[in-house]
């Protein structure tokens, strides 16, 4: 058994679940306590079943539920340096691991590389997560894609991708200009169409399960996300059957996706 399930994903929260017969881990846990108690239970989890948490980047949309998770379950945190020193929340020494970006570290039976991503915090991370051969890699909050992002991104069964915004949608909303321009800019976050290109370019690498992730809610809405995607495959004369693409939600638990 090897699957993947987005618990919650999205501006207002990100936290997703991966899953072997060994081991469970969670991908940030930016949520509160009792939505991620709620979504585990909904998948007959527990929280003391989580073996860890591993952390992404210190934004609050990452990390929010992190001090009562750690608390209430006694979960090791797992992140680099620069990234556990700014997060401002009280953790318990003993439970806080280090990886080093870029370098693979096994976990149970998995095997986890994090990689480097451009972004406004300490030292963001996307992660690859193993098991044998098979391989679930989750990348969000991208100012811009790259060469060491794609190359992690390559070879996976699945994976998760930011399509956080429209430009238009974002160019025409209320966001003050500074935002705007963060968000735009090379360490902000990843468009509909900037997700699209890079998908299309990991299909024709054999890459055909997708989930579009960390939708902004108020520059983007699923549909739309899915539909500028799904063009961009149209329009590189791919034929669309042979894809598996989906959304994951912003507040509900997507159903469990089977790697193996
Ligand atoms: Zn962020
Ligand atoms: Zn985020």
């Amino acid at each position: 058994m090897f699957k993947f399930c987005n618990l919650y994903s999205g501006s207002s929260g990100n936290c997703s679940l991966i899953m072997t017969e060994n081991s469970k881990i969670l991908i940030d846990c930016g949520i509160t306590n009792k939505k991620l108690v709620e979504g585990l239970a909904s998948l007959n989890i527990s929280p003391k079943d989580i073996d860890a948490v591993l952390i992404t980047h210190e934004h609050s949309d990452h990390i929010q539920g992190l001090k009562t998770l750690c608390k209430n379950a006694n979960i090791n945190v797992y992140a680099n340096h620069h990234t556990m020193d700014a997060i401002n929340q009280p953790i318990d020494d003993g439970l806080k691991k280090y990886f080093v970006t870029n370098e693979k570290f096994e976990l149970n039976d998995l095997k986890i590389t994090p990689f480097a991503i451009p972004h406004d915090a300490a030292d963001p991370v996307g992660f690859s997560v193993e098991k044998g051969d098979k391989k679930i890699s989750v990348a969000t909050d991208i100012g811009h894609m790259n060469t060491n992002i794609m190359e992690n991104l390559l070879g996976s069964n699945f994976v998760l991708l930011e399509a956080n915004y429209e430009p238009e949608m974002l160019m025409a909303s209320r966001y003050p200009y500074i935002l705007k321009r963060r968000i735009l800019g090379p360490y902000g976050h990843l468009s509909n169409d900037e997700a699209g290109n890079a998908l299309v370019e990991l299909y024709k690498n054999g890459v055909t399960n997708i989930q579009l992730g960390h939708l902004s809610q108020q520059n983007n809405f699923p549909e739309l996300a899915y539909k500028t995607v799904l063009e961009k495959f149209i329009n590189s004369n791919i034929d669309t059957s042979t894809l598996n693409i989906s959304v994951a939600s912003r507040d509900k638990v997507d159903k469990p996706i089977d790697i193996e």
